[in-house]
């Protein structure tokens, strides 16, 4: 470079988000802080939503966590832009969005999350808006809380439509929320819980397997095996399986079916046929794109779709973009909750099956600290970083499978 170079100011890259949530708003506010980057962070609607709190809501009534306005959440140095991206054209650098804005970008980075299909399976778009369900709305989570409220007998079914859902454990945090709130209603012994899967066990990892079916069993919750929901009838109360299997049921709440992000991707091979975007497992990157990225659960790179993998990725972006040669691990980290104040997590990584945790009343502690830090997490990524690293190292699956053989 000369000397007339080196006087000149270094241009800042602009960075364009596609979606503030738990992905995309992490990484808004580490970028912000870092000198070369200026942010635009771009979402649909003014709210950031806080998704574990659909199961609060669905079996607490508790919706006090649930959404904060975006403009709170953002550091003052991003520009937030409050508008639904439809086109992402990677050949010509620039971002469309539905309010007619084209905005060009050096970086860009999909963050907008999955979009859930009520009609994918048969009938059950109807079976939603009768007994709603705990993975898409605030709406259809108060419409579970309803039926769980008034269910005096019979039979509830929870199944699950998706082997690719949000949060792994959360349809059988789900179930023993269910057996929790039955049981204070003085209810449980008139209302049979089955939990139908599509896998060849009650949890499809095997270790964890191992903590949670004896948990359910304890509990008296059926486990219905290779049962991957196909239709739904609502009139005659039935639900069939794919393999063959019919259930009845007298309420009944499926997990969806996921599907990508709403928003088009140019050249639109880049997308798989269910509309997640490809990106690479290690490194976010889209294709063969080197200014473009998708995290969190839009993203094949996410093979769990859980906020803590949106915000590590949000992290390896971060510093790939700084210049450094990070990776994703593949560590996860759900907390659990299994009711009567007890949890557990599931942690594992790309090398190491789900650690055997045994739930703890510790766990379910540290469950309720995640969602009472999640805002500050958020705006604070600077603070919260550094806290996060020795957590991570101290809960290492490698760690933990030494303490937990
Ligand atoms: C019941 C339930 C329990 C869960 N529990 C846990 C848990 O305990 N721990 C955990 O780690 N994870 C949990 N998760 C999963 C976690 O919430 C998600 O994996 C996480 O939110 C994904 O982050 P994301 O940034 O990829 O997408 P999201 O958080 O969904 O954010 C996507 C953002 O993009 C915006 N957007 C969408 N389309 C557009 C568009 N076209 N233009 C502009 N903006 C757009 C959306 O409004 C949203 O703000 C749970 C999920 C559910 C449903």
């Amino acid at each position: 470079m000369s000397w007339w170079g080196l006087m000149q100011p270094q241009k800042r890259q602009k960075v364009v988000i596609v979606g503030g949530g738990a992905g995309g708003l992490i990484l808004a506010n580490s970028l912000a802080r870092r000198e070369g980057f200026s942010v635009t962070l771009i979402n649909d609607t003014p709210y950031h939503y806080y998704l574990p709190q659909l199961l609060q809501i669905a079996f607490r009534g508790d919706d006090s966590q649930l959404k904060r306005e975006l403009v709170g959440l953002v550091k003052k140095n991003v520009d937030l832009l409050i508008d639904s991206v439809e086109t992402v054209d990677l050949n010509n650098r620039t971002v469309l969005t539905r309010s007619g804005r084209s905005i060009n970008y050096d970086i860009v980075v999909l963050a907008p999350g999955l979009s859930i299909d009520h009609t994918a399976i048969k009938g059950n778009d109807k079976l939603v808006s009768l007994y709603g369900d705990f993975h898409s709305t605030p709406d259809n989570a108060w419409r579970t809380f309803n039926v769980i409220n008034s269910l005096k007998k019979g039979k509830l079914v929870i199944a699950v439509a998706d082997p690719g859902h949000r949060c792994p454990p959360s349809p059988y945090e789900g179930a023993l929320l269910a057996d929790e709130a039955l049981r204070a209603r003085g209810v449980r012994g008139q209302v049979e819980i089955t939990l139908a899967v599509p896998y060849p066990r009650a949890y499809p990892a095997e270790t964890f397997n191992e903590v949670l079916e004896p948990i359910l069993k304890e509990r008296g919750i059926n486990i219905e095996t290779f049962f991957t929901v196909d239709t739904v009838d609502v009139d005659n109360r039935k639900m069939t399986s794919l393999e063959g299997g019919e259930l009845s049921f007298d309420a009944a709440i499926v997990v969806p079916i996921h599907r990508g992000p709403k928003v088009k991707v140019v050249p639109e091979d880049l997308k798989t046929e269910d509309g997640f975007v490809k990106a690479d497992k290690l490194t976010n990157r889209i294709g063969d794109f080197d200014d473009a990225f998708a995290i969190g659960d839009s993203s094949t790179s996410t093979t769990v779709r859980t906020g803590v993998t949106a915000h590590l990725e949000a992290k390896v972006v971060e510093k790939r973009l700084l210049g450094l040669s990070a990776q994703n691990t593949g560590r996860t980290n759900c907390p659990t909750e299994i009711g009567f104040e007890m949890g557990t997590f599931v942690i594992s990584d790309f090398n190491h099956p789900s650690v055997k945790l045994p739930p703890k009343g510790v766990f379910f502690i540290m469950k309720r600290l995640f969602a009472d830090t999640y805002w500050d997490v958020l705006k604070h990524p600077e603070f919260w970083d550094p806290i996060f690293d020795v957590y991570f190292e101290a809960t290492s699956p490698e760690k933990l499978w030494k303490m937990f053989p």
